[in-house]
């Protein structure tokens, strides 16, 4: 018998475009990177560590709160986009 166990998933998300590492609430360019509705992206998370220094996001799976190291695979440019995407390849948007 063979088991498989998820070890990622793809998920869309809004993920701001990040401009500095002080972020959306001590930097102004950050914070209006923040306000921009074509935030959606395809992203990657890692459910187990990973090697590489990643950024970490918080996801959750069955009402539990994850953390897991992310790549963006790809950004949209609206929220439009992003639902097309979900819709032909089953992925799941996350509105939070
Ligand atoms: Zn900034």
């Amino acid at each position: 018998m063979k088991v498989f166990i998820i070890n990622h998933l793809e998920i869309i998300k809004r993920m701001p475009r990040i401009h500095c590492a002080r972020g959306p609430l001590r930097c102004d360019k950050c914070k209006e990177l923040d306000k921009k509705e074509n935030s959606y992206a395809l992203i990657k998370v890692f459910l187990e560590p990973v090697d590489h220094a990643s950024p970490i996001t918080e996801i959750q799976i069955n009402g539990e709160k994850i953390f897991g190291a992310y790549n963006v695979i790809q950004r949209f440019e609206d929220i439009s986009e992003a639902k097309k995407y979900a819709e032909e390849n089953k992925v799941e948007i996350i509105y939070y």
